[in-house]
């Protein structure tokens, strides 16, 4: 095989595992990470942060210094899926999707990490910066019409937020974010609550 094709041929390889990992990492509904695509995307950047924090040197170059999360659940989704039917409850989903989308950056991660619960991880941020752009999220939610086969759904959705402690695991950290979380679904629902709040 000549040069040319031999780099050709490699190329398509290249794109091939490029498309393969992009699905193997996305949750098909929702376009957004799967726990998977999650696992992998954060662990780097969480790579990133415990090397910064070895030297002074390293702590002085790396531009990534904090990392903080919140986790999402749709209020009475239940409810939703039983009076416009599953698929409905689908579209719901994919419209959150899209909200959250419009309010973080490309580098920031956001995911579908159980049915309903999507995790958002934002790159760079405090939990306070987390706490304001969760807090625009759920207004945008709010303030939003989803409409459904002409009937129109409203509904809203609640989030626990939490700073990302590199020291400890991301089970750990979400363990965190799903304490403040239950309180906000305990106090109301429609709200953000902050774990350093509890
Ligand atoms: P809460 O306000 O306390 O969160 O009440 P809830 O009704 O939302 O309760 P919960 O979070 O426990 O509900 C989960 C429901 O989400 C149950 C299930 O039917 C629905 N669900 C989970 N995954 C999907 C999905 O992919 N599509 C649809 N349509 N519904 C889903
Ligand atoms: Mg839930
Ligand atoms: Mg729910």
């Amino acid at each position: 095989m000549s040069d040319r094709n031999t780099k050709r041929e490699i190329k398509k390889l290249l794109d091939e595992i490029e498309r393969l990992k992009k699905l193997a990492y996305r949750d098909e509904l929702t376009g957004l990470y799967n726990r998977h695509g999650l696992k992998n995307t954060l662990a780097k950047f969480v790579g990133e942060i415990r090397k910064s924090k070895e030297t002074k040197e390293r702590r002085e170059s790396v531009f990534i210094k904090d990392i903080a999360i919140v986790v999402f659940d749709i209020d009475d989704f239940k409810k939703l899926n039983d009076t416009y039917g599953h698929p409905a409850g689908d579209e719901v989903l994919r419209f959150f999707a899209d909200i959250i989308g419009k309010n973080i950056r490309d580098i920031d991660l956001g995911a579908r990490w159980g049915g309903e619960e999507i995790l958002v991880a934002l790159v760079g941020a405090n939990e306070e910066d987390v706490y304001r752009v969760a807090d625009r999220i759920k207004d945008d939610v709010k303030k939003s019409r989803f409409e459904f086969k002409g009937e129109e759904a409203r509904f809203t959705v609640s989030g626990g937020v939490s700073k990302f402690d590199e020291t400890k695991d991301l089970e750990e950290n979400i363990e965190k974010a799903d304490k403040a979380l239950y309180e906000a679904k305990r106090s109301g629902k429609n709200k953000i609550i902050k774990f350093s709040d509890l």
